[in-house]
């Protein structure tokens, strides 16, 4: 167990290099600017050393999942003034002390996480926080996001809201459909958000094991762990 714990640098430059290339060989398939897509490295559950290893390695996004993982560790590598994405679900009650390290948060999926933005006092204390509205391509309510019949008023909300800024969609493949029929609803979904606000154009998606079909319906956010961190540490 302990050695699985233990961060071989090599090997991890070794899968970000595979990972980077992959990403740059399903740009090129599918004709697009490689500067339109970025790579988020999902750092949950890894100690903060790996990010600093990481930055070495010049990833310059990190992706975080529960808020007491992600606090301690952003304020360990404030130094590398690295983009920290928030991409797990997210309480209200949570939703401020988040903003103050996460300049993105890729599970906005319901008015009262939008409203707890609201609600703050010194609302321009940051800079705008850059959100994804999260979106459920299941019929199961508690895998998060909004449903596909509510999209349109949560855009509309979050139009109304002073303080974030709408950057598009965001999803998670379902276990039980092609990633790639999946990205190509998101892609619908991120139409009908841009058809009300036209700078809300990302789309992230594509993880570990579908980044490629991710890259080939549009992805501009992918979200990649295991593939580039080895195998999670178990939690706790
Ligand atoms: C863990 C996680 C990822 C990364 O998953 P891998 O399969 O390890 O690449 C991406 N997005 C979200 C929302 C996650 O929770």
């Amino acid at each position: 167990m302990t050695a699985s714990l233990m961060v071989d640098a090599p090997a991890l430059s070794e899968r970000l290099a595979v990972v980077r290339a992959g990403i740059a060989d399903a740009v090129a398939t599918a004709g697009r600017d490689p500067a339109e897509v970025t790579l988020i490295v999902v750092t949950k559950f890894q100690p903060a050393s790996l990010g600093r290893e990481l930055a070495a390695l010049g990833v310059r996004d990190f992706g975080e999942n529960r808020h007491q993982d992600a606090q301690p560790k952003a304020a360990e590598l404030a130094d590398l003034g690295a983009t920290w994405h928030f991409v797990g679900q997210l309480q209200s009650k949570k939703a401020r002390q988040v903003r103050a390290y996460c300049r993105v948060i890729h599970s906005v999926d319901r008015e009262s996480l939008i409203d707890a933005f609201t609600s703050e006092a010194g609302v321009n204390e940051h800079p705008p926080t850059e959100i994804f509205l999260q979106l459920n391509l299941t019929d199961d309510p508690s895998r998060g996001g909004v449903s596909d019949s509510g999209l349109e008023s949560l855009v509309e909300r979050v139009l109304a809201v002073p303080g974030i800024a709408l950057r598009g969609v965001m999803a998670v493949a379902p276990l039980d459909e092609e990633p790639r029929s999946a990205f190509a609803r998101v892609r619908a979904a991120s139409e009908r958000v841009a058809a009300l606000a036209p700078d809300a154009t990302a789309i992230s998606m594509g993880m570990s094991g579908d980044y490629a079909e991710a890259i080939l319906e549009g992805a501009t956010h992918l979200r990649v762990g295991s593939a580039i961190t080895g195998n999670r540490p178990v939690a706790g």
